[in-house]
């Protein structure tokens, strides 16, 4: 176990590529380099309101002790972190957004493990750098506890993601107008510490692409095979790298699906390259199952970050991606082959998931009418997604009729279902039933299965809403609760929390809409 503040910190990405060195936070285009030098602009009164214990022992982390919470708040470099901002740009909402960048993130450096992996320790929220553009670099408690709580809530429900170290409060007042409509408030500030291998995004390439500079792109896309997807080597490691991404991709939004996650801004800029879940800004869980649902109020016109359009979207998004490293391909015949195949990728890993969720021993062909059926049930009710499917796990068998199949779902609707509806219930449900009787395994061995692909406990906006009131008023007790809960989604731990959104949730600011004033 180390010190945050004694550790002998790297700082590859700093060493390997072209930097602005100057350490000015001055808002500004930086063309030619990669990165910008910044520290971290000190905060009044650093507090830690979190620490993920599991995290920090996996990376042989001390717990802090004042001189380390300094470094959680920004206030304090150690010795050897070359702290910095990385340069990208990216597609936001489908258009060409130009330069963006590292806004109010720093990357402080790398921490080494005993066993040599590398994690990249980041900052959120630590003030101004050069990719700041007219915003403060400041992040308040609410978006803070939501990225701290659910990038480790996604951890725990097995969906590939950035973590979260700490979150530390700073006694200082940030300025934000929630909902862009002309009502700013002062709201406390917050700094939340997050750790992945690394961050770069989509972005960082398409930036490089834009500026023409290749050579910057092409060691880029170097340093990211042989350092992030060692394995890939040989004449074709482009291609097979590329590949890998769009996998990899594919895998996360079909996470993202199985635990009904909605990101809400899929922008270029935040897509990760590793695959991960990245910057949890206006994300959403579904509480009623809608794919037409959006969390995000600067989405709401086109719905174009909706939970059933993310699929579509990461599609588009590694077509950015292809478009950016296209320059350093000698041909692009292989990017468009990859592409091609995603279609089947992404539904191969959907039925796949789904046959989890359902208890299935395999997807054959024929299964693929139940799932579609299951789609159009489940809109067609919409049912709280998370209840539907554990009482799904506990459905009999041997089925007594519509009556019966309409009773044992009751907990999960938000209005009596009317004949159709009910009529829709029973039918999927008798498909079901044979389809299940049909399974080479035991009956026993599927409920497991059903029980590891079906989260018990998710992290409903409304009760982050409710845990960061408590926490805005000194009192972290549901906080508290809700951290202990999201660690064992699938068992019964958080069933304290086992219950539909509320009523009075459903049109409450920030408990099923919010913006990206964070
Ligand atoms: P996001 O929508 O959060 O992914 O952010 C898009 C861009 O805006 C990124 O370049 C962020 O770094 C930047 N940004 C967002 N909020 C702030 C802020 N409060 N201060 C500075 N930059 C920000
Ligand atoms: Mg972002």
């Amino acid at each position: 176990m180390e010190r945050l503040s004694n550790k002998a910190y790297k700082n590859e990405f700093v060493h390997n590529f072209k930097g602005d060195e100057s350490g000015d936070l001055q808002p500004r285009q930086t063309p030619g380099v990669l990165y910008s030098r910044a520290a971290p602009t000190a905060v009044s009164n650093p507090r830690l309101l979190a620490w993920s214990e599991e995290l920090a022992a996996e990376l042989g982390i001390e717990k802090p002790n004042k001189e380390d919470v300094e470094i959680l708040a920004g206030n304090r470099l150690a010795p050897s972190m070359q702290s910095y901002a990385a340069c990208y740009g990216g597609h936001q909402f489908g258009h060409w957004a130009g330069q963006l960048g590292d806004g109010r993130a720093i990357t402080l450096g790398e921490w080494q493990t005993e066993e040599g992996k590398s994690w990249e320790l980041q900052l959120k929220g630590a003030g101004l750098t050069p990719y700041s553009r007219r915003a403060d670099g400041r992040a308040v408690l609410r978006s803070s506890v939501r990225e701290y709580m659910m990038s480790e809530a996604m951890h725990y429900l097995g969906v590939p993601t950035t973590r979260a170290l700490s979150l530390v409060s700073t006694g200082d007042k940030v300025l934000r107008d929630m909902f862009y409509n002309g009502n700013p408030e002062f709201e406390p500030g917050a700094i939340v510490m997050r750790v992945a291998p690394s961050f770069i995004r989509f972005g960082n390439f398409e930036i490089l692409a834009a500026r023409k500079e290749y050579e910057h792109l092409r060691q880029l896309v170097d340093w990211t095979i042989s350092r992030y997807y060692p394995h890939i080597t040989g004449e074709d490691k482009l291609i097979l790298w590329y590949r890998e991404v769009i996998e990899r991709t594919a895998s996360m939004i079909v996470e993202w699906l199985r635990v009904g996650f909605v990101h809400g801004v899929m922008n270029t800029d935040n897509m990760s390259i590793l695959g991960l879940t990245i910057d949890y800004g206006p994300y959403s869980f579904l509480d009623d199952y809608d794919p037409q649902f959006t969390p995000n109020t600067t989405d709401l016109p086109g719905r174009r970050y909706a939970f059933g359009q993310q699929a579509g979207i990461a599609y588009w998004n590694l077509g950015c991606l292809a478009n950016a490293i296209a320059p350093i391909f000698e041909s692009t015949d292989g990017l468009i082959a990859a592409l091609k195949e995603y279609e089947k990728l992404i539904s191969e890993k959907f039925f796949a998931m789904m046959a989890g969720k359902l208890g299935l021993d395999r997807v054959a062909q024929e299964d693929a009418a139940l799932i579609t059926q299951w789609e159009q049930t489940l809109i067609l009710l919409k049912p709280d997604m998370t209840i539907f499917y554990q009482l799904l796990i506990d459905l009999p068998l041997e089925l007594e009729g519509e009556e019966q199949v309409v009773n044992h779902f009751s907990e999960s609707f938000y209005e009596d279902p009317d004949q159709p509806q009910r009529q829709a219930l029973y039918s999927l449900m008798q498909k079901w039933v044979e389809r299940v009787r049909a399974n080479t395994s035991s009956r026993e061995e599927s409920r497991a299965r059903m029980k590891k692909s079906n989260p018990r406990f998710i992290l409903r906006n409304y009760l982050l809403h409710q845990a960061i009131e408590g926490l805005e008023e000194g009192d972290s007790s549901l906080f508290n609760k809700l951290e202990a809960a999201m660690k064992e989604p699938y068992s019964g731990k958080g069933d304290e929390f086992f219950a539909k959104r509320p009523e009075w949730a459903t049109q409450k600011a920030g408990c099923s809409q919010l913006s990206c004033s964070s």
